[in-house]
């Protein structure tokens, strides 16, 4: 997707710096962070939304990657909220699949 920012971002034609890579997926900061800890983990690979996901590789490695950053972010005892908004109604509004990885403050529940 050549017009698509997060595939700009992880293919590095937008400059951003990775707090996470592998083969697969990349890691960033949000640039409008909600929480103390903010990071969006994404595939390489375009997906338009969670719902676009034919590749069931796509999740264990998408959700082993947001494990493994809040482990090395050292999250793990007081707790940290994965996210994935989908849609108009989820609340999605860059249409690349992206996992929200949010910790750092108590975060209210139910979402808004
Ligand atoms: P969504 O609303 O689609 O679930 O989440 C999109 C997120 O991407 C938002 O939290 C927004 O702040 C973030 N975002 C949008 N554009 C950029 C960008 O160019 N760089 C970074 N680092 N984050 C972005
Ligand atoms: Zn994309």
């Amino acid at each position: 997707m050549t017009d698509c920012i997060f595939c700009k971002i992880a293919n590095g034609e937008i400059p951003s710096d990775f707090v996470y890579s592998d083969e697969n997926f990349v890691a960033f900061r949000d640039l409008n962070p909600q929480a103390p800890v903010h990071i969006l983990v994404i595939p390489k690979k375009h997906y338009a939304s969670s719902a676009a996901v034919d590749d069931p590789s796509v999740w264990s490695g998408l959700m082993s990657a947001a494990v493994k950053i809040a482990c090395e972010f050292g999250l793990e005892e007081r707790g940290y909220r994965m996210v994935i908004n989908t849609g108009e109604q989820g609340g999605q509004s860059v249409p690349h699949l992206h996992l929200h990885l949010l910790a750092g403050r108590n975060l209210g529940w139910p979402p808004g």
